[in-house]
């Protein structure tokens, strides 16, 4: 019987919790906490311990993040900034308004950065790395630091997909000097519109991000000593977030279980290249995004959809350094293949056993044609 699931249902985001949410959005707006309110400093406080973080600041998304982070550091003109090429335009773009040049590297068969690459990449005006914990998976930080110690190199994350997910029990976001967190609605932990998060380990940058998020302001004497912006996470928003925090182990736990049963039945099909299982060293994956490389990907793609099942292709097909009117001129061959084939697959908290046994079962029909 044809079933109808799509890759993700916004709507859901709300109606899930609907009666918590409301009460939430009740309780907030009827005491006018609207901004940079107690809601706001105890996500804050919350978020920093389940990460493991020093510092957690709410921001209006993750972009933004990014952004302020580089001023923070005081990014100039020129700097070069290594990024993976298989990442959002939001990494780069970052780097670019903040003066700086972001330079797209290949990344490996799990579709992270790659190390070599990174390595091959580094010039004598380049200050830093960004690399993008991708599809809720940490990157070999070992690796990534060790190359940023022998060149003299900070670390930046885009961990916009990586809440929860570590590395040697090291949670993402916590490896360099600063991280940005998504709370886009699609994201695992998502709010009711945009949101986002900074991570920072030292006091100094903390306070530093603080001021810039609110036009430069000391939150104390209101002295302004620098340009800052309006960047604040909402009040109402975090206090959804907090709710939705709570529950976020069991989110996780889910995620990763509809990962092993596709690893258990996709894994016996040749035509395919599948993320890591569960259970895979030294990372514990979150699983933001189940992202497979197929043999006729579009045909695939069509076939799924004519049974009823979304699926999406990250980016809209298209890695950093395919943005040749931006200027990239890269050669990156392991990414245009795995752009060649890659395909995500439906994986949220609103499919049921049911539906993922049907996508298996509609993937294995089409490649036994
Ligand atoms: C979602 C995402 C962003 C941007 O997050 P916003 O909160 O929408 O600004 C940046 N980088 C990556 C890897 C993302 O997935």
């Amino acid at each position: 019987m044809k079933k109808s699931i799509p890759f993700y249902e916004y709507s859901r985001a709300y109606t899930d919790d609907k009666k918590e949410v409301l009460e939430i959005i009740d309780n907030v707006a009827s005491r006018g906490a609207f901004i940079m309110q107690k809601e706001l400093t105890d996500f804050e406080y919350n978020i920093s311990k389940f990460i493991g973080a020093e510092h957690c600041l709410g921001v209006a998304n993750a972009t933004d993040s990014l952004e302020i982070a580089w001023s923070m550091i005081g990014l100039k003109k020129g700097d070069e900034v290594i990024i993976s090429t298989h990442t959002m335009l939001a990494t780069a773009s970052a780097i670019k308004v903040s003066g700086g040049e972001p330079i797209p590297v290949d990344i490996g068969q799990d579709g992270l950065i790659d190390p070599i690459s990174i390595e091959n990449a580094i010039t004598n005006r380049t200050v830093a790395i960004c690399p993008t914990q991708l599809n809720g998976r940490t990157c070999n930080m070992d690796r990534i630091q060790e190359i940023a110690n022998k060149h003299g190199l900070l670390i930046i994350e885009d961990a916009a997909q990586g809440l929860g997910s570590t590395f040697r029990g090291k949670s993402a976001g916590t490896f360099g000097l600063a991280a940005c967190i998504s709370f886009y609605p699609a994201k695992i932990l998502g709010s009711l519109g945009d949101g986002g998060l900074l991570i920072t380990n030292r006091v100094d940058d903390f306070n530093t991000a603080k001021r810039l998020r609110d036009h430069g302001r000391d939150e104390k004497t209101g002295n302004v000593t620098e340009w800052g912006r309006n960047s604040r996470l909402d009040n109402i928003q975090a206090a959804i977030l907090d709710f939705r925090l709570s529950k976020y182990g069991e989110v996780i736990r889910r995620r990763r279980e509809i990962a092993s049963i596709y690893n258990q039945y996709l894994s016996k099909i040749n035509e395919l290249t599948l993320p890591p299982p569960p259970d895979n060293g030294d990372h514990f994956d979150v699983y933001q995004n189940y992202e497979i490389q197929a043999e006729n990907r579009d045909d695939l793609k069509q076939f799924l959809n004519e049974h009823g099942i979304g699926t999406l292709i990250q980016w809209g097909g298209k890695p950093i350094h395919h943005f040749r009117q931006l200027g990239f001129q890269q050669n990156l061959p392991n990414a245009d293949r795995f752009f060649e084939r890659c395909i995500m697959l439906p994986m949220n908290n609103f499919i049921s056993d049911d539906d993922i046994y049907y996508i298996i079962e509609t993937i294995v029909k089409f490649y036994s044609k």
